[in-house]
């Protein structure tokens, strides 16, 4: 997980989920863009910190060190969204957990356009192995994607907000 692929990944999910909902109100867009950012979060940022506490403070089992990969797979990811939306009123949990995984299957789609040197994802964990790869891109190329697609996504988000503003507010009265 590099900068650039957050970055690649929040923005077309921004863009994608704005080119969805348009000016309609969109509750669920902010989560759709999370899921997107969710699977390399929740496998590298756990990673990273039991690597530093495993290599600084105590000494930890591998399972923390290196289990957390299923969750950049589509059924354990499946399992993360459904906690995650656990957390939210009963009301609304289905629509969450839908914003999520959305987000989190375009996340892989994504990534399997990706070379990771015949590693790729296992689509199908824990019923199959076998990796997948389409293998279009090298993930370098998304250090010169990432900026011209985050202000094409913050443009996107400002235009759109800018034209629902200006469809609701009242007009101004007509000067003298
Ligand atoms: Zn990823």
């Amino acid at each position: 997980m590099a900068m650039p692929d957050l970055i690649t990944h929040g923005a077309v999910g921004l863009l994608l989920g704005l080119a969805w909902v348009r000016r309609r109100p969109a509750p669920m867009l902010p989560l759709f863009v999370a899921g997107n950012l969710a699977p390399d979060l929740l496998t590298r940022v756990p990673a990273i910190l039991a690597g530093e506490v495993d290599a600084k403070l105590v000494r930890l089992p591998p399972v923390l060190l290196y289990g957390w990969e299923p969750m950049h797979q589509p059924f354990g990811a499946a399992l993360a969204a459904c906690a995650i939306a656990m957390l939210f009123e009963r009301g609304c949990r289905g629509r969450v957990f839908l914003s999520l995984y959305a987000g989190m299957l375009l996340h892989f789609l994504m990534d399997i356009f990706q070379f990771h040197e015949g590693i790729g994802i296992m689509m199908l964990y824990p019923f199959s192995t076998t990796p997948f790869e389409i293998g279009l891109v090298g993930s370098e190329a998304s250090v010169w994607v990432a900026l011209p697609l985050a202000l094409l996504a913050g443009l996107a988000w400002w235009w759109l907000r800018w034209r629902a503003v200006g469809s609701t507010a009242p007009r101004a009265p007509a000067q003298e």
